[in-house]
């Protein structure tokens, strides 16, 4: 049982900036995430494009303020539990939330935030009969590892940034033997640049570009030995394949946290926007995940909405205590 004064379910920026400030009233977090890594979409998403709207950086890219919240963060020593959901939530006799995951890890504490962004991230899957049998056996969704890749022939299928990124990266660096992007239309919905640097590696021989076709069969005993691509003009024609890895983006989905008995709207935990406190007293709700008159998801409105919440989480965690406002430029940051 991992004991803490705050659970955060989702890693995002939001709950990773809540780490500091609940540091700052001395209060400990643990951060539970679904996705192996921490920085939610930021990380997730759109780790190498430029944010303009975060105060005093007048552009980062998102990885990069990933890094620099895990670094603020680092002196009051967040605990994680990575790669598991938050399935259920329960209350024991001495008025605890006890978080569980999927994987059985149980967290307890008196307070939990939930800063779950757009919920539990889950793959678009392209409509192949048998795909899930071969799902991590030659098929992956997202690239945790590059290396799997090494010397093997890929097949990468859509249209987006992750999928010309992923190309690129994977034929650039000479990591796969050859890399096959198949696209159903012509045109693709990715940065310019990443577009017609595929298009400039295709015309070297670099990166095999298959448009207006799509991967319609996958062939193999138990690992993925062949992929079928059938080309809107041309046909069918099969493909010696190692991986197929179909990047259409993630679909968001609330997820367990749905049937927590929290007030929801559209998807959303409804808040009471004094400290962001949803219908169940002791758990808060900030960032994307929540909804209320007038919500902006921006990352900055998020960092707002956890401090305010860490702020009545420590009147609830200590009554007894009145807290006064300490600046930073005054006080430090005093770590665990
Ligand atoms: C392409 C793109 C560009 C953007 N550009 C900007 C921009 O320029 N400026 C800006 O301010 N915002 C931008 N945004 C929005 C911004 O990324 C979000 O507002 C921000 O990520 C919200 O942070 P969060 O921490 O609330 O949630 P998220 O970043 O969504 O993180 C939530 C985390 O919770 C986890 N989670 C959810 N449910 C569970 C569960 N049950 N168990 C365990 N883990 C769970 C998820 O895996 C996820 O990692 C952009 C978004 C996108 C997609």
């Amino acid at each position: 049982m991992i004991q803490t004064d705050i659970i955060i379910i989702g890693a995002g920026p939001v709950g990773l900036f809540t780490v500091f400030e609940a540091g700052l009233l001395k209060l400990r977090c643990h951060l539970i995430d679904s996705l192996g890594q921490p920085g939610g979409q930021c990380s997730e998403i759109y780790p190498k494009k430029p944010i303009y709207d975060i105060p005093g950086f007048p552009t980062i890219l998102a990885g990069e303020l990933i890094d620099n919240l895990m670094a603020q963060a680092s002196p009051f020593k967040p605990g994680f539990t990575l790669g598991e959901a938050a399935v259920s939530i329960d209350k024991d006799d001495e008025n605890q939330f006890i978080v569980t995951t999927i994987k059985g890890t149980k967290h307890r504490a008196p307070i939990v935030m939930i800063a779950g962004g757009l919920g539990v991230f889950e793959p678009r899957k392209p409509p192949i009969d048998n795909i899930s049998s071969f799902e991590n056996n030659g098929v992956e969704y997202i690239i945790r590892n590059p290396e799997i890749y090494q010397d093997k022939v890929c097949v990468v299928a859509g249209g987006g940034d992750s999928a010309l990124d992923w190309s690129i990266y994977l034929a650039e660096k000479k990591i796969a033997k050859r890399v096959i992007l198949v696209h159903r239309s012509s045109s693709f919905r990715g940065h310019l640049d990443s577009v017609q640097r595929v298009i400039d590696m295709a015309e070297k021989g670099e990166i095999d570009l298959v448009t207006e076709a799509e991967v319609t069969g996958l062939v193999g005993s138990n690992f993925l030995q062949e992929v079928i691509i059938t080309h809107q003009k041309e046909g069918e024609r099969v493909i010696n394949a190692d991986h197929f890895i179909p990047l259409f983006g993630l679909k968001p989905s609330l997820g367990p946290i749905a049937d927590w008995g929290l007030e929801l709207e559209k998807g959303a935990i409804k808040v009471n926007t004094l400290d962001y406190s949803t219908n169940i007293p002791g758990i808060y709700a900030i960032g994307d995940v929540n909804t209320y008159t007038n919500k902006l998801k921006l990352i900055l409105c998020g960092f707002h909405e956890g401090t305010l919440a860490v702020q009545s989480a420590f009147a609830r965690i200590h009554p007894e205590k009145k807290n006064v406002l300490k600046y930073t430029t005054v006080n430090g940051v005093n770590g665990f």
